[in-house]
């Protein structure tokens, strides 16, 4: 599993309550944990941390935008979205003893715990399925090319293209 230092959190010096932390998710982030066709992220995390003796309960937002080429016109876009989810860690001297979904389990003598996997998938799951310019704002050339494509008058150099994938 990838990790990356700066999404680590150090619990173990922390004392039982709340605790906030903030984070960005941008260019290196994203060479690390690649999303497909994103080009580019800046993305804002917010974690609230309440911590007891036996559970470490993470409550993590997320809120900003992916950028990436537009479903429509194959223009860059850029995508805002937000999501939050819930990490809960539960510590164990049973290394046989598995997580779940949201559920992470860690041994007792663990001290800190790195959010990028599960940042990672947070951004996956909240990321619309279609991503596209607002209704108006596509590039208007690409898409009269796109459309005159379609009526058959195709660029003679994709009309070539075409042949050789027969
Ligand atoms: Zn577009």
């Amino acid at each position: 599993m990838r990790t990356l230092e700066q999404y680590t959190i150090e619990f173990a010096g922390l004392k039982n309550g709340n605790h906030h932390f903030d984070f960005e998710l941008d260019q290196h982030f994203l060479e690390n944990f690649p999303l497909d066709e994103t080009v580019d992220i800046a993305m804002k995390v917010f974690v609230e941390l309440e911590k007891s003796d036996a559970l470490l309960n993470f409550n993590c937002s997320i809120n900003g935008t992916t950028t990436q080429p537009c479903d429509s016109c194959g223009e860059l876009c850029d995508i805002s979205f937000d999501n939050e989810d819930q990490l809960l860690v539960k510590f164990s001297s049973n290394a046989e003893e598995v997580g779940s979904d949201n559920m992470v389990i860690l041994d007792l003598n663990e001290h800190k715990i790195d959010l990028s996997q599960f940042l990672y998938e947070l951004v996956v799951l909240s990321s619309p399925l279609k991503r596209a310019h607002e209704e108006g704002k596509c590039d208007e050339s690409t898409i009269s090319r796109l459309s005159s494509e379609e009526r058959g008058t195709m660029d003679p150099r994709w009309a070539k293209l075409k042949d050789l994938e027969i």
